[in-house]
């Protein structure tokens, strides 16, 4: 293997969804839902197909897959950007993330992580040849330490990534956090990468857009998926939304990365896109049972469950239960007790900050939450 990927290992999400199989554990770690997306988004995908759109889409996007997302790009921020000179459309946010680190960051250019972090930032960064300069995030909030990041942002500082709502801790950067990045990224002309794949799973405060801040949009990507919000995790379709002149540095990665995304899909994409205001509402509102569900149980459990505001995500302290480090208590939840859950050391650069962590998700049906809850209640 290739010297940037040697230190990289089957990804943590791979290695536990293949353990859950074996033990025939409830699978509460890799985040897709066990539930099906709507059935209109479906119907929408089998008459594309039937329809003949088949064939290579337009590398950059279907057009009408791209007016569809600098439409839903509109109601969610105010801003105005141009389908066909904004917006890239790729094969998920994982590619999307890959080609704005590809395409926009040169080798030597130093780049702001916050930890912990989704690992693919830290494998793409590392191909594109970036310095990464790391930022820990602490419990229980998970605030941003902005004296610090003050002190390690520069001249040099190619670009400041951000994830909100985060994963896997679920926090979600406030506007004065936001402020600051923004402030700090102005005054040293630095560029922001922003994923926000969980921004329609905000729960307990408005998702705020790094974009849509005040001198911002000119230099930042915007990073987003169909999957989470309309659970459809298999369908890998993402896109990129940023002013022509990056635009241009993530669509010359993309180019040759996967040159265009499945056609069909990106046809039933448009119709997602499209569906009236009541859905993201209902999908609010399942996921906020869901994570009562959860949180309450974890609680009763005898976790300290660390406040998640967004995402399908909570990150727990399991020390009460005696296991040595994060990955010991994912091992030993798998095999006594029947649960998997995710060790938080995989998303930090030092994994000894994450070793009293791990996260579940609430992205199952409320039977198999409450039976998860059942299983560690009697044998944990
Ligand atoms: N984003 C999801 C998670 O964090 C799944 C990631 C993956 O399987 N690569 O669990």
């Amino acid at each position: 293997v290739a010297q940037r990927l040697e230190k990289f290992k089957t990804t943590i999400f791979t290695q536990m969804s293949m353990l859950a199989i074996k033990h025939g554990a409830i699978n509460l770690g890799q985040g897709f839902p066990n539930f099906d997306g709507p059935e209109f988004v479906k119907e929408a995908a089998i008459e594309a197909i039937k329809a003949g759109k088949n064939q290579y889409a337009r590398g950059y996007g279907v057009p009408e897959l791209n007016s569809a997302i600098s439409e839903r790009f509109k109601k969610d921020t105010g801003l105005v950007v141009d389908p066909e000179k904004e917006v890239t459309v790729t094969s998920g946010c994982t590619e999307a993330i890959a080609a704005t680190m590809l395409g926009l960051i040169n080798p030597g250019d130093e780049v702001i992580v916050f930890a912990p972090f989704y690992d693919s930032y830290e494998a793409t960064l590392s191909m594109a040849g970036a310095k990464i300069k790391c930022i820990t995030l602490r419990p229980p909030k998970f605030s941003v330490p902005l004296d610090e990041l003050k002190s390690t942002i520069s001249k040099r500082t190619r670009a400041v990534l951000i994830n909100t709502p985060h994963n896997p801790t679920g926090k979600m950067f406030t506007r004065e956090e936001l402020n600051t990045i923004a402030s700090l990224c102005i005054e040293n002309d630095v560029l922001v990468f922003t994923d926000e794949v969980y921004d329609k799973l905000a729960f307990e405060m408005d998702h705020i857009s790094m974009a849509s801040l005040p001198g911002m949009y000119e230099r930042t990507v915007t990073l987003n998926s169909l999957g989470k919000t309309f659970s459809l995790t298999g369908w890998k379709i993402g896109w990129a939304i940023a002013p022509p002149h990056l635009t241009w540095g993530v669509r010359q990665a993309h180019s040759f990365l996967t040159f265009a995304t499945c056609t069909p899909m990106q046809h039933a994409a448009a119709a997602a896109l499209r569906a009236p205001e009541s859905y993201y509402e209902e999908l609010k509102r399942d996921y906020s049972a869901k994570k009562a569900i959860l949180v309450e149980g974890l609680k009763a459990v005898g976790f300290k469950v660390h406040p998640s505001s967004g995402t399908y995500f909570v990150v727990v302290d399991h020390t009460p239960f005696g296991q040595e480090n994060d990955v010991a208590f994912c091992e030993y939840l798998i095999k006594e007790v029947g649960v998997v859950a995710i060790p938080t050391s995989v998303f930090y650069l030092n994994p000894e900050d994450g070793k009293n962590l791990v996260r579940f998700t609430f992205c199952k049906d409320e039977g198999t939450l409450r039976s998860a809850v059942e299983r560690m209640k009697e044998k944990l």
